[in-house]
């Protein structure tokens, strides 16, 4: 199966785009099937020597609550050095900030979302408040040297309120952005979000600050990630969310299925000229390995038909 590249990016497009693996954390985080320390590593391991050069790594939140998540620090301290790498870690108080600070991390992520409700149920406050919770965390990470990324979910819809506002969206991204959080991803958690109303977000949010700044974080849920990526990409994004096979969903949202798989996405940039250091077959060897070993669906249409394609 060819996907050649046969002409470069088009005048629209940018040349080249960072993928950020998030499987390892976003992805894992909502299987009920706990991984092994041990896999864990196996897993990032392998994401790194495709060429995805930076990686959630995990988070550091309360393992009673996220079991798939625990011993964050064990699988941090066992990972291969690796310069080219960053990995990131979630960090949602102070208390998980000084666990990654021991782990010598050098980026730390915090979270929140545009939805009141979704944020309500998703982290038992509201908008202000989850932002006030983690200002002194975003302080200190910023004191230390460590970068921060803001997460902001339901920035197109809201599995209770429907249809967002995009000028809160954009106020939301300029208030992270100012806080000290060097790039936003912006989540479209339920998948919902359309090309004109992406174009239109990132319009609003590039009027205050630079498109540099933003990363795009979409769910497939109703087939609309690819083409939507593709519009971000065309309004400047060059930092696109990802997670292997597809992994991921939130339980809090309801009939959100995973992240746009790491596969599918690279397959785009791939036929578009685009680089991103990227192997496809070193990232089938970790989708097949991850999928068989823990029985996880494969979300990938790309991984199922380059793996069936080599069973021939
Ligand atoms: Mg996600």
């Amino acid at each position: 199966m060819s996907n050649a590249v046969t002409f470069s990016a088009g005048p629209h497009l940018p040349d080249k785009v960072t993928l950020v693996e998030v499987g390892p954390r976003d992805g894992l985080q909502g299987q009920k099937k706990v991984l092994s320390v041990e896999r864990r590593v196996g897993l990032i391991s392998g994401l790194a020597d495709s060429g995805l050069t930076r990686i959630e790594a995990g988070s550091f939140v309360n393992p009673q609550r996220i079991p798939p998540m625990r011993d964050t620090d064990q699988v941090l301290k066992r990972l291969p050095g690796n310069n080219a790498v960053r990995y990131c870690v979630l960090t949602p108080n102070m208390r998980g900030l000084e666990d990654a600070l021991k782990s010598g991390v050098k980026e730390v992520a915090v979270f929140t979302g545009a939805s009141e409700t979704f944020t309500q149920k998703n982290i038992q406050c509201s908008i202000a408040e989850s932002m006030e919770r983690f200002q002194p965390v975003v302080e200190k990470a910023c004191a230390e040297g460590v970068l921060v990324r803001g997460y902001l979910s339901c920035i197109m819809g809201c599995p209770y309120e429907g249809n967002i506002d995009l000028n809160q969206v954009a106020s939301l991204t300029r208030d992270l952005y100012q806080m000290g959080c060097y790039e936003v991803s912006l989540g479209d958690t339920i998948g919902v979000g359309n090309p004109i109303r992406v174009r239109k977000l990132i319009e609003k949010i590039t009027h205050q600050l630079p498109v540099e700044a933003l990363a795009a974080h979409f769910h497939d849920t109703y087939g609309q990630a690819m083409v939507n990526l593709y519009a971000a990409m065309e309004s400047g994004i060059t930092v696109i969310d990802s997670a292997i096979a597809g992994l991921g969903g939130c339980p809090y949202a309801k009939g959100a299925s995973g992240n746009v798989a790491t596969e599918d996405v690279l397959f785009m940039l791939d036929g578009l000229g685009i680089a991103s250091g990227v192997d496809m077959e070193k990232l089938l060897d970790v989708n097949s390995h991850i999928c068989s070993q823990n029985n996880f669906p494969n979300f990938s249409r790309t991984a199922r038909a380059l793996l069936a394609a080599r069973e021939k």
